[in-house]
């Protein structure tokens, strides 16, 4: 569908065409129709696909043609859960807005708190923000939104993970009146916290699902590289980025200090590289935010808060040096290459450590990964086997003793289950007590 063909207002067609664009992708085709008819929109689709002009065209449209609610309230709140996403969603509008009369403002956590308050006596017609600091301001009444027209979430469930879900009842009271719409996009649709919210903010609102936010993504290829330990993850990362033409590349780690760790020795390979993290201050985090944007290095190493909605068309590689905990983030991070039409590789290292992590990951997205190997790094590791579910070893164990088996070779079956590699790697945390599983097969047991 083009973009002609919305009924947008003229001068939405040419910011449009300011940024080269003609066709729209699937979720604009189908999210767009339904926000500019004033619906309210619960709508998902896979990463990089385009969420962000799907509601910002809309919000301008709104503005274009419809009279405001209130000279001083603001027309549109876009919340997202990262103040990098909030920059780069804010950055996109700026564009959009360049020709009109319309204001915008960003309002996130970690900047100074006295220069948001003067922004908003200007009374900007549009707010992108981050929940907990527009609540703040909400509370020092420096802004109302009672004249609120449109409600945006972007990666909502993220808000809700962040531990948003008060902000976000909060701004919801605030701006509840009728002709409040609101627009809701979310990775995930089907997940109870995300529903209940959904069921409070939004009214009767238009589904949109383009395919499942985990649909197989055809411009990042996944590629799984097993590994024994630490120095093992750090000479398959360093033959792969010193080995591929890599454009700009993104490595997320478990915890912040390893984004630092990791950034010296990667700076050692002889790269351009930053740790980027929670510990950091704002001012720092938006520098190397921008320098990254900008091409001026190139590789970020990352928690997770670079893991959602950032936009950056040259990053060719993500890797997973450790695997996220929660499986959706994988979509996440690996979805910061393979945009807006370009290709990606994301590598996923997978040692003892992350394998139940691997597991999760393989469950979420009903899939069963191949493993690559990398000659000269090839690695002793082969996964770990994972202990039979217990409700089959009670079965069993019933089975056994009807036919008079003795009791023994279900404590084998048990004893089994225990992961075969352990001992070879040392990973103690993989090996669960027996009790442990004895305990589960009878409290299986009870249920039947
Ligand atoms: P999402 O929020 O779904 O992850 P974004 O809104 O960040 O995706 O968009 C991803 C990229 O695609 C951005 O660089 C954006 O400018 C580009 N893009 C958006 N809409 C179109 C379109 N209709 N045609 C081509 N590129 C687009
Ligand atoms: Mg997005």
């Amino acid at each position: 569908m083009l973009f002609e063909e919305f009924g947008f207002d003229n001068r939405i067609l040419k910011s449009i065409a300011h940024l080269g664009f003609d066709e729209a992708t699937e979720i604009q085709a189908r999210a767009i129709p339904e926000a500019v008819a004033g619906r309210d929109l619960l709508a998902s689709s896979k990463t990089g696909s385009g969420k962000t002009l799907a509601y910002l065209l809309p919000a301008l449209h709104r503005v274009y043609k419809k009279k405001a609610l209130s000279k001083r309230d603001p027309r549109v709140v876009v919340l997202v859960p990262t103040r990098e996403l909030a920059k780069q969603v804010y950055g996109q509008l700026r564009l959009l807005l360049a020709a009109s009369r319309f204001t915008s403002i960003l309002i996130q956590g970690g900047e100074n708190f006295n220069d948001q308050h003067k922004q908003l006596q200007k009374d900007p017609h549009f707010i992108v923000a981050t929940p907990g600091r527009l609540v703040d301001h909400l509370k020092q009444r420096h802004v109302f939104l009672e004249g609120l027209e449109l409600l945006i979430l972007d990666e909502a469930d993220r808000m809700l993970d962040l531990g948003f879900a008060e902000a976000m009842r909060a701004i919801n009271v605030a701006a509840s009146h009728r002709q409040r719409q609101t627009l809701f996009f979310s990775a995930t649709l089907d997940n109870t916290e995300v529903s209940e919210i959904a069921g409070e903010l939004l009214r009767e609102p238009s589904r949109v699902a383009v395919g499942q936010g985990f649909d197989e993504h055809t411009d990042i290829s996944q590629h799984i590289l097993l590994c024994d330990h630490l120095d093992h993850k750090e000479a398959l990362l360093k033959h792969i980025l010193v080995g591929q033409t890599i454009k700009q590349a993104i490595i997320f780690t478990a915890t912040k200090n390893d984004t630092v760790r990791l950034a010296e020795i990667i700076a050692g390979w002889g790269l351009t590289t930053q740790a980027l993290n929670g510990n950091l201050s704002q001012s720092a985090r938006n520098k190397t935010m921008e320098s990254f944007a900008k091409g001026q290095f190139d590789v970020l190493v990352s928690t997770d808060v670079a893991s959602r909605g950032l936009d950056i068309a040259s990053v060719s590689h993500v890797f997973n040096f450790d695997l996220p905990k929660q499986a959706e983030e994988f979509i996440h991070r690996t979805g910061r290459t393979g945009r807006a039409g370009f290709k990606g590789d994301a590598y996923s290292l997978v040692g003892p450590k992350d394998w139940v992590n691997f597991k999760a990951i393989e469950t979420f997205l009903q899939k069963v990964f191949t493993t690559e190997v990398i000659v000269g790094l090839e690695p002793k590791f082969k996964g770990l086997t994972p202990p039979k579910p217990a409700r089959k070893i009670a079965k069993k164990s019933v089975e056994k003793e009807d036919s008079k088996t003795p009791r023994k070779s279900s404590r084998k079956s048990v004893g089994k289950a225990r992961f075969h590699d352990n001992k070879q790697d040392g990973f103690d945390a993989f090996k669960l007590p027996p009790k442990r599983f004895e305990k589960q097969a009878n409290t299986d047991d009870g249920e039947d």
